[in-house]
């Protein structure tokens, strides 16, 4: 770990410390360009003991439609059009003073080089060209602290447990402290939210986010149920109209059980099935409802069970800390996950944190609430030579990377009184 302590911005550093009240208020630039949303907004830290104010947050997300996913130069280029625009206009809102934050929190990994290195090298300017401390953020630390943002960090209290589920990552995290996380489950192949977005197409769905679109086709086809507009079926029925679904991993005699999730085995399952009954196109709308049921009910059986798995492999005396359990990432806005989960976990004593939709999917808020975390109890920061990190270990944050800065904690935190108030 590298503590480059020379490249320190000082005018924000001397405002800190001359600040004589040793107040925490402050503002916070927010911003998030790790995929295709680019992603900023402004925290007003006006008090030390509440959750921060939001003062605006803006977000501009990347049409994939006619592109069968996200192209990387489409996102890089989305950024590059739309991230000076979105902060020019979160600096400037109509009839209220101009405003210029004294910390400015980035995505800086893991995620799409090219759209990272947008925000992060916006960011050094602005720091460079305000004199204000700069934090490179670690984009899944940001989605696993996310419901403490909502609570000013006194819910979910460490340690607890995170599932992180979105088009890129899916993970079962278990964190000890906010530099303190390991990694229990991992996905072997592609993560949850891709499984859902490639299954979803081959049911002709063709959304900008195929994830929340499935879900309403599965609600349809359950309120036509409840209705009595369509027969409820069982598993097996289901299998007859629809496809047969088996879940991966599940154990067998002689095979060891895995702590891993698998997902790519259901896309498979989807595109053999739909094939075998003679193509999209001679489906009804009923069947490929069903078929969207038992996919979404399969890929949200798969890891529950494995969950369940892991959690069983853990230590007892481990296992007894741990009383909270946040499901975040944009798959994490998905209802039926939920209640799955609520029913996995009906018989522990675990508190469950679903953050609202808005703050599942990439959002530049969680991107300012990390830093402030880090800025306030490690008194963390990083230098102007950082680089946008692709591959970053959620297990490794401080090593995994160098540029990091620390200031002396015999200081307060404060940057200088909000000046939003008046
Ligand atoms: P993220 O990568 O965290 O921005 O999340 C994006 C992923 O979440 C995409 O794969 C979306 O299809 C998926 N997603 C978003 N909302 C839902 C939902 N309600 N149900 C299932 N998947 C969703
Ligand atoms: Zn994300």
């Amino acid at each position: 770990m590298t503590f480059l302590r020379s490249q320190r911005p000082r005018i924000g550093l001397r405002r800190l410390r001359k600040n004589p009240q040793r107040r925490r208020t402050y503002i916070v630039l927010g911003i998030e360009t790790s995929c295709d949303d680019t992603s900023v907004c402004l925290y007003d830290r006006y008090s030390a003991s509440e959750p921060p104010k939001l003062i605006s947050s803006l977000t501009s997300s990347l049409d994939n439609k006619e592109f069968k996913g996200i192209v990387p130069t489409r996102a890089l280029n989305h950024h590059q059009l739309h991230l000076a625009p979105l902060v020019s206009e979160l600096l400037r809102p109509p009839n209220a003073p101009q405003l210029t934050p004294d910390l400015i929190c980035v995505t800086r990994g893991p995620g799409m080089r090219g759209s990272l290195s947008v925000g992060v090298e916006f960011a050094k300017g602005l720091s460079l060209a305000w004199g204000t401390p700069m934090v490179g953020v670690h984009h899944m630390l940001a989605h696993l602290l996310t419901p403490r943002l909502l609570t000013n960090g006194s819910a979910p209290r460490f340690p607890f447990l995170s599932l992180l589920v979105s088009g890129g990552h899916t993970m079962l995290v278990l964190s000890a402290g906010l530099l303190d996380h390991r990694i229990l489950a991992n996905t072997v192949d592609i993560a949850m939210g891709d499984a859902i977005d490639k299954s979803a197409r081959e049911l002709g769905l063709n959304g900008n986010m195929n994830g929340p679109e499935l879900e309403k086709l599965v609600r349809r086809y359950e309120k036509s149920v409840a209705a009595g507009e369509n027969k409820a079926l069982s598993k097996e029925e289901m299998a007859e109209v629809g496809i047969k679904v088996r879940l991966p991993m599940r154990p067998k005699p002689g095979r060891p059980q895995t702590a891993a999730f698998s997902f790519s085995s259901f896309v498979s399952m989807v595109k053999r099935g739909v094939a075998q009954k003679g193509g999209l196109s001679a489906l009804s709308e009923t069947e490929v409802q069903i078929i969207a049921k038992q996919i979404q009910d399969a890929i949200f059986d798969h890891a529950v069970d494995r969950i369940t798995y892991t959690l069983s492999t853990l230590p007892r005396e481990i296992a007894a800390g741990i009383q909270d359990f946040v499901c975040s990432g944009g798959v994490g806005s998905n209802l039926l996950l939920r209640e799955k989960l609520m029913d996995a976990f009906r018989n522990r004593a675990m508190n469950l944190h679903f953050p609202p939709p808005d703050l599942c999917t990439d959002n530049g808020r969680m991107i300012a609430w990390t830093g402030i975390e880090m800025w306030e109890t490690e008194g963390l920061h990083s230098s102007y030579d950082i680089m946008p990190t692709a591959e970053w270990s959620l297990e490794n944050i401080l090593g995994d990377v160098d540029g990091w800065l620390r200031e002396d904690r015999t200081t307060e935190p404060d940057v200088r009184p909000a000046d939003i108030a008046a």
